[in-house]
């Protein structure tokens, strides 16, 4: 039988792009969404609501989908602006969605994979959680936190056959991006020594990597072209 992954906040961009390629794999995919489920439609998976900074949703959730072998923490926000614009909402908006969300749907999907001891959590964290983000401390600090939540997550669920890693990814081509100028961009491509933005895709294949690799864990993989080292 193929493995299940579970992939949050696939509605669109990268999540979209990891959910298209396990399917295409041969893996059974649940990708969450939370305003649309147009897109999904177009993909041989099972679309399923959730609010990822919720416990409650995020509990409902797994009720409807059980146990899952690989879980995706993918779903995000960000937000640009400096540390004396930022208000307390913002903040908590920030580290409830992007890293909340993680301790949540971790801790729901590991308690099946102890039982199979099997599972792969796989944390879609920024380069910006590795090098700090100009105008963007809530959003950095939030990535960094996956960081140190996948290292000490992978020395503990590693006896159990769970490996626990991360994905860093540079500037990739989404919705997220949006507000930069095609003048940003090209400063962008400028900075990163392979010469473009990235995509969905380079992301999605780094995911497949962490879910097929057997024996590595606990590390943060930047996918970014060299972009901020
Ligand atoms: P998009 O803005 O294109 O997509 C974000 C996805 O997350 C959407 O599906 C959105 O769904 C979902 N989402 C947001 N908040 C919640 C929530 N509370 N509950 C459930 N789903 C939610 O972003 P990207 O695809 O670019 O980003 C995906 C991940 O990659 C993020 O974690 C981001 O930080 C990270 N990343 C992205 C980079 C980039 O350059 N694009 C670089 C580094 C990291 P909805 O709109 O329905 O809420």
């Amino acid at each position: 039988m193929s493995k299940k992954v579970l992939v949050t906040g696939a509605s669109r961009g990268i999540g979209y792009a990891i959910a298209e390629a396990f399917a295409n794999r041969g893996y059974t995919v649940f990708a969450t969404y939370r305003n649309t489920t147009d897109t999904l439609s177009q993909l041989p998976v099972t679309p399923v609501y959730c609010d990822v900074s919720d416990a409650e949703s995020v509990d409902a959730l797994f009720s409807q989908i059980g146990d899952v072998d690989i879980l995706i923490n993918n779903a995000g926000i960000s937000q640009f602006g400096t540390l004396s614009d930022l208000s307390e909402a913002d903040w908590d908006q920030m580290l409830n969605t992007n890293l909340k969300s993680v301790f949540l749907c971790s801790k729901a999907a590991s308690r099946g994979m102890i039982a199979k001891k099997f599972g792969r959590i796989i944390n879609i964290s920024s380069v910006w959680g590795v090098v700090g983000g100009s105008c963007e401390t809530h959003y950095s600090a939030s990535k960094a936190g996956m960081i140190g939540f996948t290292r000490a997550l992978a020395k503990e669920l590693g006896p159990s056959g769970i490996t626990v890693n991360c994905i860093a990814p540079g500037v990739i081509e989404t919705e997220m991006n949006a507000r930069l100028s095609a003048a940003d961009k090209a400063a962008l491509v400028d900075e990163t020594p392979l010469g473009r933005i990235g995509t969905p895709a380079d992301v999605a294949h780094a995911a497949l990597f962490f879910a097929e690799a057997e024996f590595v864990t606990g590390e943060t993989l930047i996918v970014g072209g060299g972009f901020g080292m």
